[in-house]
């Protein structure tokens, strides 16, 4: 079953064991073998399929544009407009929004991570950096002692791209930045140190969707990969499940729409490791919450049909769901099932491997 980054989360509750953390003096909270995935190199030489490729970030580094852009993006955190909150805090004075994000980088885990989409994954997994705290709210958050306790070390920029170097160095096929949008200054940043030190894979921002299409516009030429949840369709459900979010769906369509003029549709090597393009997830609720038909048409109406798209069936109870009764059970077969034939009948083509897999199961399980 693919995992999302909640389930990833939640799992990384339980086993910190590959936090890269500790090599760059940030105690961990526990102790494991950190980047086992049997592929090494030295600093800035991956062993990896993507040699004769060129992530977006070492081009804009060699055309001069990268510094100017990191500038832009921390001239946002004066008065913090990075995400559609808009809270205006200064940032820079380690003044808090909504996100309670403090004034330093937040990580929870870097680490090899095999259980996101197969292009992701590779033979060597997705080495993924786990940011603390979030710009959204969600009441079913299934990461909440991360996502809303903000639990995690503090890191500098030149911590986080040691970190983003060793994940490379590990064989990772990538960079998968998980709810990275409350700190985007600070990543680019590391983002160009890392570059400068040899990063040379390809960097995926793993967003939960509540971005404003105008920030996205700073990440244009350093992003390879998209990786946006589009989780509701209806202001109403982001009014009650996102923290009082209302213009969730219509931020998260203009911003996904942005990400696809960027890098447009999935493009992988020969191998099937994803290179550069967008990858939309979408979670299927109970009793139809997320507006799964929604969703699909929209896709359909406004993406090409082709464009890789994740239906994941993972949904479970955590955090404050119990105290709303139309989520606060799993999904059953039925609503996954006709989550799938939806999308079908809209015409998308490239459909998640495992969640068409999950299907299958479902329909089985139905009889
Ligand atoms: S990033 Fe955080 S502080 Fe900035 S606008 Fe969003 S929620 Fe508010």
């Amino acid at each position: 079953m693919a995992l999302s980054r909640r389930v990833f989360l939640k799992s990384g509750l339980v086993a910190v064991g590959g936090l890269v953390l500790k090599a760059y003096g940030v105690p961990e909270q526990s102790s494991g073998a950190a980047g086992s995935s049997g592929e090494q190199g030295s600093a800035g030489e991956p062993r990896s399929d993507t040699d004769d490729w060129e992530p977006a970030y070492r081009k804009l580094e060699r055309e001069g544009g990268f510094e100017q852009r990191v500038q832009e993006a921390f001239e946002h955190l004066e008065h913090c407009d990075i995400c559609p909150r808009s809270c205006g805090v200064n940032r820079l004075r380690g003044e808090t929004g909504v996100c309670r994000a403090p004034q330093r980088v937040v990580v929870y885990s870097a680490q090899p991570h095999f259980g996101e989409e197969l292009p992701l994954v590779g033979r060597s997994g997705s080495g993924t950096v786990f940011f603390s705290n979030c710009n959204l709210r969600c009441v079913f958050c299934q990461n909440w002692p991360i996502a809303h306790e903000g639990r995690g070390r503090e890191v500098s920029e030149e911590q986080l791209a040691s970190m983003m170097l060793s994940l490379q160095r590990n064989g990772c096929k990538n960079i998968n930045l998980v709810t990275p949008t409350h700190l985007m200054p600070q990543i680019l940043k590391a983002v160009r140190l890392a570059s400068q030190q040899g990063l040379r894979i390809p960097l995926c921002y793993n967003t939960g969707g509540y971005e404003r299409a105008e920030i996205v516009k700073l990440l244009d030429g350093v992003v390879d990969i998209y990786l946006p949840d589009l989780k509701f369709m209806d202001p109403d459900e982001g009014q009650t499940y996102l923290g009082g979010a209302p213009d969730y769906p219509d931020h998260a369509k203009a911003a996904i729409l942005e990400m696809q003029r960027q890098v447009g549709e999935l493009h992988t090597d020969e191998h099937g490791v994803a290179l550069k393009g967008l990858m939309i997830r979408h979670l299927v609720m109970p009793n139809r919450v997320s507006g799964t038909r929604e969703f699909v048409d929209w896709v359909a109406d406004n993406l090409p049909r082709s464009t890789y798209v994740n239906i994941m069936s993972q949904y479970r109870v955590e955090h404050r769901a119990f105290e709303y009764d139309e989520i606060s059970r799993s999904i059953n077969s039925q609503e996954f099932i006709e989550a799938i034939e939806w999308a079908k009948e809209a015409g998308l083509s490239n459909l998640d491997e495992r969640s068409l897999s999950q299907y299958e199961m479902h329909k089985r399980r139905a009889g």
